[in-house]
């Protein structure tokens, strides 16, 4: 059954306290009782005692008081009734008794017989007699030589004790199921008291939507289990915040990144309309269109790409690939444009180490990241590259002499659209795409990426990769 937490505490906590208090009046009543009949023990065994040395003279006569009543009134008190006295002889036979007995007599078993043959007194309660059970005490009257000549039995009706123990379970039962329902009032009222914050957390929460991120969990109470879930509940929809924020920041960047190469395509086309065949002029606009279907191709490529690792999230294709060879084979690609800028691209280390991965990913990440050192190189300028193993992990360097980046724009260079000069940039490959590229592509091969820059000086990225574990094997290039 799907009860409520406040339902189910009640109900547990009313379950235990029932128990604990039967319990505990279980506990009482039998000590109490244990208590009475102790003391009922010693009231009967003490009549017994003086029964015994009535019978038995100082002068070793046997002497059989003729009224048990006048010792019945002298112990029990005027209010005889209930208190009996029977005297046995050795065989079991009855030679005198108290005359509230009447015609009953109380019983003498076997085990009590010999146990009293043996010298041994007995205790017992006996039923049958009256209404209520009679506690007995059977006692031997030995003289000389253990010889038994009389066997002296002293009984009390338990019926005080019978009452008292009515009463007192009646009172108990009482008590205790008020206690109970007290208890489960109280605790229901207590409980759902506690729960309030969880009933306030749970409405705040199913308000929140996408639309109305920035409201929060109010938080009133104290910093405790409740407290601690509604901060916890607090930071979860502040990261949510955070990320719709990327995400609305992103296709408002997409859309401008598109729409600029776009407009300037319409401008151009509606000039080129107006031109009347000038073939010459008609060329060169439809050179500029064709490298602005360029750039948008370009950024739409990157863009697709951003979204398919984003799908992947780390589930690259993992193939054996020779670092070495890849870093070869991108310098020996782009050299020749290095060399049209005017920059000397060389390869100074280029350990052979092997990764798990994606071949065509860790291909982009090494040429994107010499792509952006020849970009952003003056002429004159020097590219070097580095691949060495440190710590079990490759490191990818790319140092240049070029612009560098200033210690503002530096923590953003690996965000998506991200670019520190819009202007100067703004050609083909310039998109403010490429680093987050390179981001998510050693994020996804269980790496990491890092950049150090000096304004005018030049930059380093370095791209951290773990090894396969083997170096050297080229499994793949
Ligand atoms: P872009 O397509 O504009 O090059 P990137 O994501 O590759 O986009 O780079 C983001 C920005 O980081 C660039 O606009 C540029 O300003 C800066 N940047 C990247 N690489 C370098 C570099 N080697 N030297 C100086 N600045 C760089």
């Amino acid at each position: 059954m799907n009860f409520s937490i406040r339902t189910k505490l009640t109900l547990w906590y009313t379950s235990l306290l029932f128990v604990s208090l039967i319990a505990f009046g279980a506990v009482f009543s039998y000590s109490l009782l244990k208590i009475f009949i102790y003391r009922m023990d010693d009231q009967i065994s003490s009549v017994a005692n003086m029964m015994t040395h009535t019978i038995i003279r100082p002068s070793g006569e046997i002497f059989l008081p003729r009224d048990f009543d006048i010792i019945l009134g002298r112990f029990f008190g005027v209010r005889t009734t209930g208190n009996f006295i029977q005297v046995l002889d050795p065989h079991g036979e009855i030679v005198a008794r108290s005359s509230n007995l009447d015609n009953f007599r109380l019983p003498l078993t076997k085990g009590t017989y010999h146990a009293a043959l043996g010298g041994a007194t007995t205790y017992e309660v006996v039923r049958n007699i009256g209404r209520y059970p009679v506690r007995v005490v059977t006692k031997p009257v030995m003289i000389g030589d253990n010889r038994l000549v009389m066997i002296v039995q002293v009984g009390s009706s338990l019926e005080g004790m019978d009452e008292i123990f009515h009463s007192m379970a009646y009172i108990l039962i009482s008590a205790i199921f008020a206690s109970v329902i007290i208890a489960a009032a109280v605790g229901s009222f207590l409980a759902k008291k506690a729960l309030k914050p969880v009933k306030t957390i749970t409405e705040a929460a199913r308000r929140i939507k996408a639309e109305n991120l920035n409201e929060r969990i109010p938080a009133a109470g104290p910093q405790d289990e409740i407290g601690r879930l509604t901060a916890t509940m607090n930071e979860m929809i502040e990261r949510l915040e955070n990320s719709f924020k990327q995400i609305k920041q992103f296709t408002a960047d997409a859309s401008h990144e598109l729409k600029t190469p776009l407009t300037i395509l319409k401008g151009e086309m509606e000039i080129a309309l107006r031109s009347r065949g000038d073939t010459a002029y008609m060329r060169e606009v439809l050179e500029s269109s064709l490298e602005e279907i360029d750039r948008m191709s370009y950024i739409v490529r990157n863009l697709l790409d951003l979204a398919k690792m984003d799908v992947e999230k780390g589930a690259t294709a993992k193939e054996k690939v020779g670092l070495d060879r890849v870093v070869a084979e991108r310098h020996d690609q782009l050299k020749r444009r290095a060399l049209d800028s005017g920059i000397q691209l060389d390869i100074i280390e280029n350990k052979p180490l092997v990764i798990n991965g994606d071949l065509v990913r860790v291909s982009q990440l090494v040429f994107n990241l010499i792509d952006n050192a020849i970009k952003y190189t003056p002429r004159g300028g020097r590219v070097e590259l580095f691949l060495t193993e440190e710590g079990g992990k490759a490191l990818f360097r790319v140092r240049d002499s070029g612009v560098g980046i200033s210690k503002e724009d530096l923590p953003y260079v690996f965000d998506r659209f991200y670019r520190v000069d819009k202007v100067r940039t703004r050609d083909v490959h310039g998109a403010g795409l490429g680093l987050s590229i390179c981001k998510e592509i050693a994020l996804a091969h269980g790496g990491s990426i890092d950049v150090e820059s000096e304004p005018g000086k030049g930059s380093t990225f370095v791209v951290s990769l773990p090894l396969a574990g083997a170096t050297g094997q080229h499994a793949a290039s």
